[in-house]
C-alpha cells in the first residue's frame, strides 16, 4: 500500500517508505535495519560498484531508512539527514549564491537569525526580516526576481506565532522564489507543509523527530528533485555535515513512537494552556490552541490534530518572578531543547543571545509525556512559591 494512503502514525510506527513498504533487510529478514559502519565500499573488477555506493561522506546505506520514513511522512520526493538542524538550515542558504536576496522571519530559532545576519551575509546573502504573520509585510519584503527563498518556522519560537505557509508559498512563488518551513515544532503528524505549497521542509530531528534528548540530527524534505535539490545534495556531500550511522539509526528507533508522543504531548499543552490561563500568578498564555491566540485560525486550517507542544507563559511579577518559578520546579527540567518525552522549562531570554522580541517574563514549556496532572501541579506549586517569596 502506498504510503500516499497510510496516516503518518502507521508511516512512523512501521517505518514505512513512500511505497508504504517497511525496512526488511533483504539479506536476513531482520524487520530493523542493519547499521552500516563502513566508510568505504569495495568496487568491482570491472571498475563499477555494484551497489551504487562508494563513500559515507557521499552515501551511507543507514541513511535509506530514515531518510525514506522523512519522505513518506512529508509527502515529498526526497529527503537528506544532516549533522544537526542548524546544518540542515544552513545548507539550504548555502545553496543559494553571494548577492541572493531571502527573506526570512524577524521571530525564529535565533540561533539560525544569528548565523544570517552574521556569517551569512559576510558569505554575501541579502537578508530580509519581516513578519511572516503579516502577509501584506511579506509582500511588500519580496523583490521579485530577486528574492530566491523565504524561509518560516511555524509555530515560531518562543512565542509560537503562526504563519499561512499556503499564502506564503504563493507570495514567494509569485515573486520567483522559494518558500522553505522549519517545521520543527509543527512535526510531520501535525503539519506537512509541501501539501500547502512549501517547496523544502526543513526538521530539527534533534526535537519531536527523535524525541529523547540524546541526539543531536537534521533533516531536509524537498517537494521535487530539481536542480535546488541536486545543490542540497552538493552542499552536504562537499561539506561533509552528516549524521553518523549510530545516530541515523537511533533516529529510525525515536520516529517510531512520534505520532503517540506528539499527540500526547499536544493533548497536555492544551489542558495546561487552558489552566494557566486563569492563573492568577500568570499573565498571558502563548499557545496556537487558545482561541484568543492570533494565530488560531490559521493554525486550526494547517495543524491537523492538534496545535503542538509548545507554549509560553507570561509571569506576573516580571523576570524575577519567571525565573523564581523555574527555580522551584521538580518535575519539570530546566533545560533548553524540545520535544522529548520529558517536559523541559526554560526562560528563554536567558539563553536568547539575539533580541528576537521575547518579553523577559516568559517561560517556554515543552510539553513531554508525563501524566498530565503531575507537570501542571508541579507549575502551580512553582508559581505559587515564586509568587509568595
Ligand atoms: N529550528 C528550531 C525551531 C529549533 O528549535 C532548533 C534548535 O533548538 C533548531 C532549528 C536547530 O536545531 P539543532 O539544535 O538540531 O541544530
Amino acid at each position: 500500500m502506498s504510503s500516499k494512503t497510510l496516516k503518518p502514525a502507521t508511516i512512523a510506527a512501521q517505518a514505512a517508505n513512500s511505497d508504504g513498504a517497511r525496512p526488511v533487510d533483504g539479506q536476513t529478514g531482520a524487520i530493523v535495519p542493519p547499521i552500516h559502519v563502513a566508510s568505504t565500499f569495495e568496487r568491482a573488477a570491472d571498475n563499477s560498484y555494484p551497489a551504487g555506493v562508494i563513500y559515507a561522506r557521499s552515501d551511507n546505506p543507514s541513511f535509506a531508512a530514515p531518510e525514506a520514513v522523512l519522505t513518506a511522512l512529508e509527502k515529498g520526493a526526497d529527503a537528506k539527514l544532516f549533522a544537526s538542524g542548524m546544518a540542515a538550515a544552513v545548507a539550504v542558504f548555502q545553496a543559494l549564491k553571494p548577492g541572493d536576496h531571502v527573506v526570512v522571519p524577524t521571530t525564529m530559532y535565533y540561533q539560525l537569525q544569528n548565523w544570517l545576519l552574521g556569517l551569512g551575509t559576510e558569505w554575501g546573502l541579502d537578508v530580509s526580516l519581516v513578519d511572516m504573520a503579516n502577509l501584506d509585510a511579506v509582500r511588500e519584503t519580496v523583490r521579485p526576481g530577486k528574492t530566491k527563498l523565504a524561509w518560516v518556522e511555524t509555530p515560531a519560537n518562543p512565542q509560537w506565532s503562526i504563519s499561512d505557509i499556503a499564502s506564503l508559498a504563493e507570495i514567494a512563488h509569485d515573486a520567483g522564489a522559494i518558500l522553505a518551513v522549519d517545521s520543527t515544532c509543527a512535526t510531520p503528524i501535525l503539519t506537512q507543509p509541501i501539501a500547502f505549497g512549501a517547496d523544502l521542509v526543513m526538521h530539527s530531528a534533534t526535537k519531536y523527530l527523535n524525541g529523547h534528548s540524546d541526539l543531536v540530527a537534521g533533516a531536509l524534505i524537498t517537494a521535487k528533485n530539481d536542480a535546488f535539490w541536486e545543490r542540497l545534495e552538493a552542499v552536504r556531500r562537499q561539506q561533509g555535515a552528516i549524521l553518523g550511522s549510530y545516530e541515523a539509526a537511533q533516529l529510525l528507533r525515536g520516529m517510531r513512537t512520534l505520532s503517540i508522543r506528539v499527540r500526547t504531548a499536544c493533548e497536555s499543552a492544551q489542558i495546561l494552556a487552558q489552566r494557566l490561563s486563569e492563573h492568577q500568578a500568570v499573565t498571558e498564555v502563548l499557545y496556537p490552541g487558545l482561541a484568543a491566540h492570533k494565530g488560531h485560525a490559521i493554525a486550526v486550517k494547517q495543524m491537523q490534530g492538534g496545535f503542538g507542544g509548545m507554549l509560553s507563559i507570561r509571569v506576573k511579577g516580571g523576570e524575577a518572578a519567571a525565573i523564581a518559578t523555574a527555580a522551584h520546579v521538580k518535575t519539570w527540567t530546566r533545560a533548553t531543547s524540545l520535544g522529548s518525552v520529558e517536559s523541559l522549562i526554560e526562560h528563554r531570554a536567558s539563553i536568547e543571545t539575539r533580541d528576537i522580541g521575547t518579553p523577559r517574563d516568559l517561560l517556554r514549556l515543552s510539553v513531554g509525556i508525563e501524566d498530565v496532572e503531575d507537570i501542571y501541579d508541579d507549575l502551580n506549586q512553582a508559581l505559587k512559591a515564586a509568587a509568595n517569596a
